[in-house]
């Protein structure tokens, strides 16, 4: 039997008498319309641009050369991060008022009190 544990409060999670609910968030870069990574439809560019292109690549090389391989992961800005967690049923309450786990104790101001 698989055990399960709210990632939140790490209380153990009784499936069987209560609820499991998981959250699911993926962080990955958004790709911008018009604008192009690879350089296949900017061939009309100046060459200014291409040498430039090249020595922010020589750059980039450089500072790879400078970092050590163990951390060149946590270095990645542009991998996609997938992250997942059980939650119990009273924090996924508290999770789906505050997703983002902005500063507790500041009410939003959806009222018109
Ligand atoms: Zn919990």
């Amino acid at each position: 039997m698989l055990h399960y544990s709210c990632d939140l409060c790490k209380r153990p999670i009784d499936v069987g008498s209560e609820m499991r609910h998981v959250v699911k968030i993926e962080v990955f870069q958004a790709v911008e319309e018009g604008r192009c990574e690879e350089g296949d439809c900017c061939e009309e560019g100046d060459i200014d641009e291409i040498d430039h292109l090249d020595e922010v690549h020589a750059m980039l090389e450089r500072i790879e050369e400078s970092q050590p391989d163990d951390e060149c992961d946590a270095f990645d800005d542009n991998a996609t991060r997938v992250f997942r967690f059980d939650l119990c049923e009273g924090c996924r309450t508290m999770f789906l008022k505050n997703p983002l786990g902005g500063r507790h104790g500041k009410k939003l101001d959806f009222s018109n009190n």
